[in-house]
């Protein structure tokens, strides 16, 4: 059987807790600023580019940092408002890109887009507006067919960053790479081969199996598969079953012509079908919701006997709770979704009929 192409993104917030303090004091910007503990023992923790230029990284004691560049501006970790950023980052990235993302720290994760072959660069293009706009920090993007060569892209150019790494590009693009880019490779196993002249992704692929299990143990086979291109991991999502699924939309001009307004819910059952289909869901309760030109917002519900997944019984549902919530204004906005699932592994047929 042919396996289809994955296409799996690695997003990476840039310089991520020094980038936050930036934005939330522009006296910062411009300058090297980092983020670390201020007693002796502190060490620093994220550091922005101008600092990076000094020879500042992750993980320097703050002292040597200080050394190295003594107008360096150090400031305090707030752990509380990074985790709040990244949750709002990641909530971002569900509600606009795909719900299929595996977060692997506070500031990355692999996106898997499979799904999206068509318009995933849309998504990621949108994503970076509203990650702007809405957080006001950027990140960098690796895109590729699996997740070691997504992360080795959105290291490539950061800030700001993207980079694709094409399944014809491989193994050439990676052996100018240092070996510390590849993942699994640790400060001690780097002495090790820089001990035996070997410095280069392209050193180690001249390597065989056997030597690579020499050295790295069982870890071995999992490193010369990668440079290879070779990395069956997964994107591990939760997945998530949802409380409602919907669609609403703000009409193009306020009305009360019930005759347009069923035109819409017509097509949201077929929309919200397409959903509910797709997630092996099947749906008991239904909600319409309306908005006036006041801006009053009214729903309705309606919880029927049986599970189902037809968009013909939701539209006739729908059609009755719209004529039920008696408008006399016009409206703005109309809305329908359903609630109250049941995941069947098969498709059922509805009893409803
Ligand atoms: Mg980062």
């Amino acid at each position: 059987m042919i396996k289809l192409e994955k296409i799996i993104a690695h997003i990476d917030m840039d310089a991520f807790y020094a980038s936050i303090e930036i934005r939330d004091n522009p006296k910062l910007k411009g300058k090297p600023v980092l983020v670390g503990g201020k007693s002796k023992r502190g060490v620093v923790t994220t550091c922005s580019y101008e600092a990076r230029k000094y020879g500042i990284k992750s993980a320097m004691p703050v002292y040597i940092a200080k050394k190295k560049c003594p107008n360096c501006i150090i400031v305090r970790p707030n752990h509380k408002k990074y985790s709040e950023v990244s949750k709002k980052i990641f909530k971002i990235i569900n509600e606009n890109v795909t719900d299929k993302v595996e977060k692997v720290s506070i500031d990355e994760g692999y996106l898997d887009l499979t799904d999206h072959k068509i318009d995933y660069m849309n998504r990621l293009k949108y994503l970076r507006e509203v990650i702007n706009k809405e957080v006001g920090i950027t990140f960098s993007l690796g895109i590729s067919y699996n997740k070691f060569l997504a992360k080795i892209a959105s290291d490539w150019n950061k800030p700001n960053g993207l980079k694709i790494i094409k399944f014809e590009d491989v193994p050439e693009i990676l052996k100018p790479l240092s070996i510390t880019k590849v993942h699994g490779i640790g400060s001690k196993s780097k002495e090790n081969l820089n001990n035996i002249g070997i410095y280069t992704v392209g050193d180690l692929l001249l390597l065989n199996k056997e030597y690579m299990v020499e050295i790295f143990g069982k870890h071995g086979i999992e490193i010369y598969d990668r440079i290879r291109g070779k990395d069956l991991r997964e994107v591990e999502y939760k997945k998530r079953i949802s409380k409602s699924i919907g669609k609403e939309r703000t009409l193009k001009e306020d009305t009360k012509d019930i005759k347009e307004l069923k035109k819409y819910l017509y097509a949201f059952s077929k929309e919200i079908e397409d959903s509910i289909v797709e997630e092996n869901l099947y749906f008991k309760t239904i909600t319409i919701k309306i908005k006036t030109t006041n801006f009053e917002t009214h729903t309705k519900s309606r919880t029927i006997n049986v599970f189902t997944s037809d968009s013909e019984v939701l539209y006739r549902e729908a059609c009755k709770l719209i004529q039920d919530i008696n408008i006399d204004e016009k409206l703005r906005l109309i809305g329908l979704s359903v609630s109250n699932f049941i995941n069947y592994n098969k498709k059922q047929i509805s009893f409803f009929e």
